[in-house]
């Protein structure tokens, strides 16, 4: 699943479109029933930024098309007429380039700020707007599981499976606790951790994995043996250290 710091790499990549009137096309009958071409050909491309797990594109006249990738959409950029096998959801077409969408499930044409105002704060940005989160999560129901509330986008954007487990590891925080349960300075604790990890990797480092898909291996910081387990609505597993992450309605092993 691509989190937010691989859409920040390809938000970096379409740069190479900004400030060109693009030639837009639909080759995929799922995306040509949205008239997406019809409303965009031509336009001036302003900008493109990644927002959460969002790829924002800023059209010219404020239009905004709001790119989600799910588990399986990816952004290329080729050469322009560059040959290729299939139909993607979306191409835009410049001078030189052409970006293209391939298995875009979530695309959709907004205008301006209803684009971004869904979405909680970006976990990426610099610096991060912890209390902005902070509120959000205290907002949601508190009765939900902190590993839970971690992947909602609402609430904050941009974590995914990876950081939400490492960066709960980081905090000694159990995804199990309660929000209730879990203090404004473990939680603020828990957003540094994966604002932190996130920006390395964005930047082409790759932080050492302390929980993630270590399941029956012991934890590097204690020694006890991490666990994994569905969490939430979505399944997503969570992996966690019964041993420095306690506390919560974790499942008995
Ligand atoms: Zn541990």
């Amino acid at each position: 699943m691509p989190e937010g710091d691989s859409l920040h790499r390809a938000a970096a990549r379409l740069q190479v479109l900004v400030g060109q009137r693009v030639e837009v096309e639909t080759p995929h009958p799922r995306a040509a029933g949205r008239r997406l071409a019809e409303r965009l050909d031509g336009l001036r491309l302003e900008g493109v930024e990644a927002v959460g797990k969002n790829l924002l594109l800023r059209f010219e006249g404020g239009l905004v098309l709001r790119s989600h990738l799910r588990m399986s959409g990816r952004w290329r950029v080729e050469p322009r007429g560059a040959l290729r096998a299939g139909l993607p959801w979306l191409v835009l077409r410049g001078a030189e380039h052409e970006a293209v969408l391939w298995n875009g499930p979530v695309l959709e044409l907004e205008r301006g700020a209803a684009a971004v105002s869904r979405l909680g704060a970006d976990i990426l940005a610099e610096p991060p707007d912890l209390d902005g989160m902070l509120a959000r999560l205290r907002a949601a129901p508190q009765g939900r599981e902190v590993g839970d509330a971690l992947l909602d986008q609402r609430l904050v954007a941009g974590i995914g499976n990876i950081w939400r487990a490492e960066a709960l590891w980081e905090a000694r925080v159990s995804p199990w606790r309660l929000l209730a349960d879990v203090p404004d300075d473990d939680l603020r604790a828990v957003l540094e951790a994966a604002h932190r990890l996130m920006r390395a990797s964005a930047a082409g480092t790759r932080p050492l994995r302390r929980v993630y898909r270590r399941a029956g291996r012991a934890c590097r910081r204690c020694g006890a043996v991490v666990r994994r387990h569905p969490q939430g609505e979505g399944a997503r597993p969570a992996y966690w250290c019964p041993g420095c992450q306690v506390g919560g309605n974790a499942p008995p092993s």
